[in-house]
């Protein structure tokens, strides 16, 4: 997501918007005013900024509103040269007045989308309860470590929780508490800053080995992880490594369900709390 905003920044900011075409509807769906509200909304609107948190994208549209892209499981936006051949999927087109490249979104499956926003302490409103991912240049570990051991909680799902720390899917946790040599269920509140700090770190590092790897998005790892094929083919320690022996120390790894997914650990490397949280 950071190599998409960084190229949004390169190639679309400081750009005016001449016309938008919607061709799905559901692309704009979280547009409540309507497309052709949307449309009139951007057109002749000049692009300030690009930003980003966790899985939203926006460009900043000055006067307070921006244009936030949820991308989904499978949105991407592109630039395109305006002769370029449509995409199958293309959902919405974005021309600039200065008749260079187009700003294009393309989704298959249409569970992403575009909406006008208002800012709200810079913030469009859908994202206020999103906190920052660690790739974020303004990530804050500490505030983040002091907030987790807050919470009475157990530590896999402290990681998957979007207001606390985003951008940590179950794969990335999984990879992440083996790393660390902790167990799951292990109970926030017992965590010491050491600990919390150092599964936090080794998410961001699985997470930078993983978008230097396997391409420009986090979803697009998703998809590979599905495809059997690419960096988490060769990468994985934990997850998905039923009965493989850890790479550490040649236990086992363990497969146990986990709010109706899966939680891989190593029984020796990650031993299980004494009082696990449920
Ligand atoms: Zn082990």
């Amino acid at each position: 997501m950071e190599v998409v905003r960084l190229g949004l920044a390169e190639h679309v900011a400081g750009r005016t918007v001449a016309a938008v075409e919607v061709r799905h509807p559901r692309s704009v769906r979280r547009h409540l005013a309507g497309e052709l509200d949307f449309a009139a909304r951007l057109a002749g609107r000049q692009v300030h900024a690009a930003r980003r948190r966790g899985k939203y994208l926006w460009l900043d549209l000055g006067d307070g509103e921006a244009l936030l892209a949820h991308l989904g499981m499978s949105g991407q936006m592109r630039i395109q040269p305006a002769d370029a051949p449509d995409e199958t999927h293309l959902r919405v087109r974005l021309a600039f007045a200065d008749g260079g490249p187009e700003l294009r979104f393309i989704d298959q499956r249409t569970f992403g989308g575009l909406s006008v926003e208002d800012l709200v302490d810079g913030l469009p409103v859908p994202v206020a309860h999103i906190a920052r991912d660690s790739l974020d240049a303004h990530f804050d570990l500490d505030a983040v470590v002091a907030g987790i051991r807050r919470r009475h909680t157990g530590l896999k799902r402290a990681l998957l929780d979007q207001t606390l720390v985003s951008g940590i899917g179950n794969i990335y946790a999984d990879e992440a508490l083996w790393r660390a040599q902790l167990h799951w269920a292990r109970p926030t509140a017992t965590l010491t800053r050491a600990h919390a700090r150092a599964v936090l770190t080794a998410a961001t590092e699985v997470m930078t080995e993983a978008l230097a790897a396997g391409g420009t998005s986090f979803d697009a790892l998703y998809v590979n992880i599905n495809g059997a094929s690419g960096y988490f083919d060769r990468s994985l320690a934990a997850y998905g490594q039923d009965g493989c022996p850890c790479p550490r120390c040649g236990t086992p790894i363990r497969r146990e369900s986990f709010m109706n997914r899966s939680s891989y650990t190593c029984p020796r490397c990650q031993p299980r709390p004494r009082h696990p949280h449920p």
